[in-house]
C-alpha cells in the first residue's frame, strides 16, 4: 500500500466485529482476565490500551519500522529515548534544536549524569570530531528547528560508531516527507502534538524504531515512568493522519507561494527555507526528502519590523507550535529559544529579528494579503 492509502486505512481495530469505520476509545483504565494467569492482551493502560496498539502500529508502518511507542507528548518520547543511556555516556546533539530538548539535556539529563555536546551535525568533521569513548548517541534535527539546516543522515550514520544510538526528530519534515530509519537512524522521535495530530488540538509523541530490543527497553521504560498516550488522544491521531499527506502536500505548496513572496519583500532580508539552500545542502535534500516542508524561518530589517508584525497580523495567529492546518507566526528569540543563553541563541542566527512561520492549508492569497499587511 503507499503512504496515502495507509494514513487513511493503516490503523484496525482487531476486535471489531461491527464494521464500525473507526476505532473506538477504549476509555478503560484496566481489563478483567478470563481466568487466573490468563490476560486477554491487555492488563493495565499504563502498559498497552487497544486504542492505542493500532495508533501505533499505524505510525510504525508510516516511519518504515517495526515498532512504534506512543508517548504523552514528544518531551515524554525524548525523555525515554535518555532513559536508554546510563549514567556518565555522552551525547551529541544539532546545536540548532527545538528550545525544549535542549533545556531537557541542559537542566535534566546532566542531573543524571549525562554529558552533552552541542555541534553542527551538517558538518561531518565536527560531527566526527565530537566523538568519545563514552558517546552512546547522537540526536539530530534535520532540518534544524528554526534555522532550517540540515543533517545528511546517511552520511551522519556513516560518520559515527556503530556503538553510538543515531536518533533523528523528524517533528518538521514527518515519514510524509523523509523517512529516517530508511538512512540509517536507529531510533525516531516525533512530537506528533504538531504535524501528526495536525490541528493544534492535542499533545503526542512517539518513538519509532527497526530494533526490537531498544523497543522493549522503550516499553519497559514508558510502562514504568507511566508516559503513554491516553486513549482518547490516541483516538483523536489515528483521526488526524488520515489526512497527513494531504495536509502536508497542501501546506508545502502553500509555503512555496509565501517563501517566494517574502524573499521579494523590501522588509525581508535573510529566508531560511529549503528551496533557498545552498547547493549542497540542496543536493542532500533530494537525496534524503521527498518535499521541502511547510516551515520557514526569515530575519527581517529591524527589531520594531519584526514586533509589528507580530502585532499586525490577522488570520496569521502569533503562537507557539507549528504543524497545525492553522497559519502560525513564532517569535523564536522570546518563545521556543528564550530558554537558551543569549551568546548561544546569537550565535545560531536567532536574532530579535528572526520569525518563524508554521505555514497551514488556508487558501494562500490569504495568507500573502495578512503579510502583506504586517509586514509594509
Ligand atoms: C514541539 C517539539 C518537540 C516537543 O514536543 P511536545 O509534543 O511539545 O512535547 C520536540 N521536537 C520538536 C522539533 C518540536 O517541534
Amino acid at each position: 500500500m503507499n503512504f496515502d492509502t495507509v494514513c487513511v486505512h493503516g490503523a484496525k481495530d482487531p476486535h471489531n466485529n461491527t464494521g464500525a469505520l473507526t476505532v473506538p476509545i477504549y476509555q478503560s483504565a484496566t481489563f478483567a482476565h478470563p481466568g487466573v494467569g490468563q490476560s486477554t492482551g491487555y492488563d493495565y493502560v499504563r502498559t498497552q490500551n487497544p486504542t492505542r496498539e493500532p495508533l501505533e502500529r499505524l505510525v510504525a508502518s508510516l516511519e518504515g519500522g517495526r515498532e512504534a511507542l506512543a508517548f504523552a507528548s514528544g518531551m515524554a518520547a525524548l525523555d525515554a529515548t535518555l532513559t536508554l543511556l546510563d549514567q556518565g555516556d555522552h551525547l551529541i546533539a544539532s546545536d540548532d534544536l527545538y528550545g525544549g530538548s535542549v533545556r531537557l539535556f541542559d537542566a535534566l539529563a546532566r542531573r543524571a549524569g549525562l554529558k552533552t555536546t552541542y555541534v553542527d551535525t551538517g558538518d561531518l568533521t565536527a560531527l566526527r570530531a565530537a566523538v568519545r569513548p563514552e558517546t552512546r548517541m547522537a540526536f539530530i534535527e534535520t532540518p534544524t528547528n528554526p534555522m532550517m539546516k540540515i543533517t545528511d543522515i546517511q552520511a551522519a550514520r556513516a560518520a559515527l560508531p556503530e556503538r553510538i544510538l543515531l536518533v533523528v526528530d523528524n517533528t518538521f519534515l514527518t515519514p510524509h516527507f523523509q523517512k529516517p530509519l530508511t538512512l540509517g537512524a536507529d531510533l525516531v522521535l516525533h512530537s506528533g502534538t504538531k504535524y501528526l495530530a495536525g490541528h493544534n488540538d492535542t499533545l503526542a509523541g512517539f518513538v519509532v524504531t527497526d530494533n526490537l530490543e531498544l523497543a522493549d527497553k522503550l516499553r519497559f521504560i514508558s510502562k514504568t515512568v507511566g508516559a503513554p498516550l491516553a486513549p482518547f488522544d490516541c483516538f483523536l491521531l489515528i483521526r488526524s493522519i488520515k489526512t497527513l499527506a494531504l495536509r502536508l502536500e497542501k501546506s508545502a505548496t502553500n509555503a512555496l507561494t509565501v517563501a517566494k513572496w517574502l524573499a521579494n519583500h523590501h522588509r525581508v532580508k535573510k529566508i531560511f527555507y529549503p528551496a533557498f539552500y545552498d547547493q549542497k545542502s540542496q543536493e542532500i535534500a533530494q537525496r534524503q526528502t521527498t518535499g521541502l516542508g511547510a516551515m520557514i524561518s526569515f530575519e527581517v530589517d529591524s527589531e520594531a519590523t519584526a514586533k509589528r508584525a507580530l502585532e499586525k497580523v490577522k488570520l496569521i495567529l502569533y503562537a507557539e507550535s507549528l504543524g497545525g492546518v492553522e497559519t502560525l507566526i513564532t517569535y523564536p528569540c522570546l518563545q521556543t529559544h528564550a530558554d537558551l543563553p543569549e551568546a548561544r541563541r546569537l550565535a545560531l542566527g536567532i536574532n530579535e529579528r528572526l520569525l518563524r512561520l508554521s505555514i497551514g492549508v488556508e487558501n494562500p492569497e490569504d495568507l500573502l494579503a495578512d503579510l502583506k499587511w504586517a509586514l509594509d
